[in-house]
């Protein structure tokens, strides 16, 4: 699954510059028309039966709902009347539902630009209007000379709102309930405020992305884009949702969303959150850009989880083994292929700990390291073990791991400028551990041998 590099460099409209630069370059014009992106308005409006990006309408006349199931013919709603009338699918569909309309129409008076509000499609002016004339018919009373357009309230001032506005406050209907709820529980509200923090109301299978940082934008659309890429199929329902949720938590980044609580989060959001960003770290690394990192994204290397090299304190220990990682990770494969690595890390952080706490220099010169900081770690570790904080499986991995590691970073010529010089450990180290009574431990882990820094 490759993204096949800037199709297109020119810059689109929309998305800005700066940190989404890269981000926006990664886009192609055809996905973009695919997923039907108006960068205008900052909406995705995929065709209906796109079969990755799309939601499928109801076949009812006038029903603009989604279909039940990406099988199904009806919306929830019909499906459950249509059981009931006992007609054919074709018969029932040609019936109108008369269900409300979600999805926003102007009014029917010609050139007037309100939304429509009633089922006779007229703005709220014009249908307490009509109210005045009961005995008319709606296209005999459209046609009298004092039914004339009126003027816009603009648009909805909620910055997240695609609607146009309903009433004199600017605010389209939904807004408008939802301001009213707000306002009986919290009368002191501001209004400005309120709108800053109100969320877009769905529209059909409509996704609005207005009022998002330009950042979050560009990345839901790069990663939907690498999904759509892979053949994956991405619920315009499910994305709304995570929409929400960068609204909800006021978010920079969708790497933000990282944080929220499984608890938190809808079971199919959270699912599609964790595909979405592993896409966009794979959009937006390569493995020498992540060795570079302190805490590695493994799915740029193929692998599940993550490499934390934040623990260890020494630059020199830390790039060290950064590069052993990076030997060592292609040695393996299937989902525990890390498991060697994140184990090294974890006996190295421990080295670290030990040079941190034991020397005056913290250990950050490596030129000056000698054999009585392998006796101290030693040391330290069976401290550990028999106070309880680690079991002696642990310290026998630990001093494994680390035996292999120093072996390793000779091995691999690792002992240059910065990493650890050539001391000799001989066999006091052992001598430590013996001395708690557990010569096997030491003698496995193959301690007691001379050994050397690399
Ligand atoms: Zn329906
Ligand atoms: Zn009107
Ligand atoms: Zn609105």
């Amino acid at each position: 699954m490759v993204v096949s590099g800037a199709a297109s460099t020119a810059p689109l409209p929309g998305i800005g510059g700066g940190p989404v630069e890269e981000l926006r370059l990664l886009l192609r014009q055809g996905f973009l028309a695919r997923a039907g992106w108006d960068s205008d308005i900052g909406v995705l409006v995929p065709d209906r039966d796109d079969a990755l990006l799309g939601l499928r309408e109801c076949a009812v006349v006038d029903c603009q709902a989604a279909t039940r199931a990406g099988w199904a013919e009806l919306c929830s709603v019909c499906w459950k009347r249509h059981k009931a009338t006992g007609l054919t699918l074709e018969q029932f569909a040609a019936i109108p539902s008369g269900k409300a309309s979600h999805g926003e129409r102007p009014c029917r008076v010609t050139g007037c630009p309100r939304p429509s509000r009633v089922r006779e499609r007229l703005c709220g002016t014009h249908a307490w209007q009509r109210k005045q004339h009961p005995g008319l018919a709606l296209e005999v009373w459209l046609a009298r000379p004092e039914v004339v357009p009126l003027s816009s309230y603009g648009d909805c001032r909620v910055p997240a709102c695609i609607r146009r506005a309903d009433d004199q406050v600017g605010l389209c209907k939904p807004h408008v309930k939802q301001w009213r709820k707000h306002q009986r529980g919290d009368p002191d509200t501001d209004l400005d405020t309120w709108c800053r923090h109100s969320m877009p109301v769905a529209l059909g299978h409509v996704v609005v992305l207005k009022g998002l940082p330009e950042q979050v934008q560009a990345e839901l659309l790069v990663g939907l884009q690498r999904r759509t890429d892979a053949g994956l199929r991405t619920l315009p329902t499910t994305i709304r949702y995570l929409v929400k949720l960068a609204h909800a938590h006021q978010v920079g980044s969708v790497f933000d969303l990282a944080g929220v609580r499984s608890s938190d989060i809808r079971h199919d959001a959270g699912v599609l959150l964790r595909s979405l960003l592993s896409e966009l770290r794979c959009a937006t690394s390569d493995p020498e850009r992540e060795r570079a990192k302190d805490i590695w994204q493994l799915v740029v290397f193929g692998l599940p989880g993550t490499l934390d090299f934040t623990g260890i304190s020494q630059e020199w220990l830390r790039a060290a083994i950064k590069q052993w990682a990076a030997e060592d990770l292609p040695l393996h494969r299937g989902r525990q292929a890390a498991a060697t690595s994140r184990d090294t890390i974890n006996a190295a952080t421990r080295l670290s700990e030990s040079l941190q706490l034991s020397r005056d220099d913290h250990g950050v010169d490596a030129a000056v390291l000698g054999r009585a900081d392998i006796v101290t770690f030693t040391n330290r570790l069976a401290y550990h073990r028999r106070t309880g904080t680690i079991s002696e499986k642990t310290q026998l991995n630990t001093l494994r791991r680390v035996r292999r590691l120093l072996e390793d970073l000779r091995a691999l010529g690792m002992t240059g400028h910065g990493n650890p010089p050539p001391v000799c450990l001989g066999s006091s180290p052992c001598a430590a551990v013996t001395s708690h009574g557990k010569t096997t431990v030491s003698s496995a882990a193959g301690i007691c041998r001379p050994r050397c820094w690399p």
